[in-house]
């Protein structure tokens, strides 16, 4: 066991890409290969008298098709898959949900929302970049080098995810799926996907997470262009002290990047802190006025690169949109038209 900031890792080194490590009694975690600077993420595994769940799927590129095959080839006891969830909408998890439903001859579990923007974000593949899409960067400030840069990848989404199934199943808040053999309820969190699916297992005592609570990263909370006035931040802050309430403080959390964790009310109340600092880091750089752009330093410690720019503009809008539904920022519009924020 190692520890760090409180937390506890009972199991020191992570299985390696595409092999099935027992984390509890019929729950196996997987590992796959990202290609970004986060590298990986963790899949669930859960095994019943009959088949398999899967919890998330990887992203859509042939390694993580070929890790796929060689568990469902090696590592299921000869039983089928007969169920497939999805914690939300971004490419590392729901990535090859249309290709293992159709392997497998499956229906797709999700959320609602987290089902519906995934196809709408698919359906802005291959298209230019909306007009909303761009001013919204230029009100946030950003230079017409990165802007060219924003346009000419524009589309991104879609190109990490299989083709999506045509209908789902819907699993919302207050709901239970049975896996593993157990029930596991549904908490559903927000904040950084619209409607985050998060399972919670009593018997167990296990919690698979997500993205909404990781041991060692913050997870990205931004305002988009298709909502630019939307509060997420709120939402996020919110589901952290809902989790706090909901989930015992012994649990085990599994996490869909880093390491298994016990800690979970630390790890919360660490990551409400950490906005709460910066939410006041920006109160105070905005008693002169600031653009989006400017308040990166603030924020973050690594430079941003084009890479990351759309990341650093919309979780820094978040916070600044947080604060004008406080009413503690106003914002005024030059003649650029960029916002400039300033602390009321
Ligand atoms: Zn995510």
């Amino acid at each position: 066991m190692t520890s760090t900031n409180a937390l506890q890792f009972p199991i020191s080194e992570a299985p390696p890409m595409g092999q099935p490590l027992a984390v509890a009694k019929g729950v196996y975690w997987l590992r796959m290969p990202l290609p970004f600077s986060l590298n990986h993420i963790n899949l669930w595994l859960l095994e019943d008298d009959v088949g398999w769940t899967i919890v998330d799927t990887g992203i859509n590129t042939s390694a993580c098709k070929e890790l796929w095959q060689q568990v469902f080839d090696n590592h299921l006891n000869n039983k089928p898959v007969h169920q497939l969830v999805v914690t939300h909408l971004h490419p590392d998890h729901v990535g090859l949900a249309g290709w293992i439903c159709e392997t497998w001859g499956l229906e797709l579990y999700m959320s609602r929302t987290d089902y519906m923007a995934c196809r709408v974000l698919m359906s802005d593949t291959g298209k230019p970049a909306p007009t909303a899409a761009i001013s919204f960067y230029q009100r946030a400030g950003v230079s017409n080098e990165q802007l060219a840069s924003y346009k000419a990848k524009f589309g991104g989404y879609g190109k990490g995810i299989y083709p999506m199934p045509e209908s789902y199943v819907r699993i919302q808040d207050g709901e239970s799926l049975s896996m593993a053999g157990q029930k596991w309820n549904i908490i559903v969190g927000r904040g950084h996907a619209p409607e985050h699916v998060c399972l919670m297992c009593p018997a167990l005592n296990v919690f698979i997470a997500g993205d909404q609570l990781l041991p060692s990263i913050s997870s990205n909370v931004s305002v988009w262009p298709t909502e630019p006035h939307s509060n997420p931040l709120k939402d996020w802050l919110d589901s952290c002290a809902m989790l706090q309430q909901c989930i015992p403080a012994d649990v085990l959390v599994l996490p869909s990047h880093g390491q298994v964790f016990f800690g979970a009310h630390q790890r919360l109340q660490r990551l409400i802190d950490g906005h709460e600092k910066s939410l006041v880091k920006l109160l105070d750089a905005c008693q002169q006025p600031q653009r989006n752009v400017d308040l990166f330093s603030q924020l973050f410690r690594r430079p941003i690169t084009d890479d990351v720019l759309t990341l650093a503009v919309g979780e820094t809008q978040a916070h600044l949109n947080y604060l004008v539904n406080k009413n503690k920022l106003q914002a005024s519009t030059d003649n650029m038209g960029a916002n400039w924020y300033q602390t009321i």
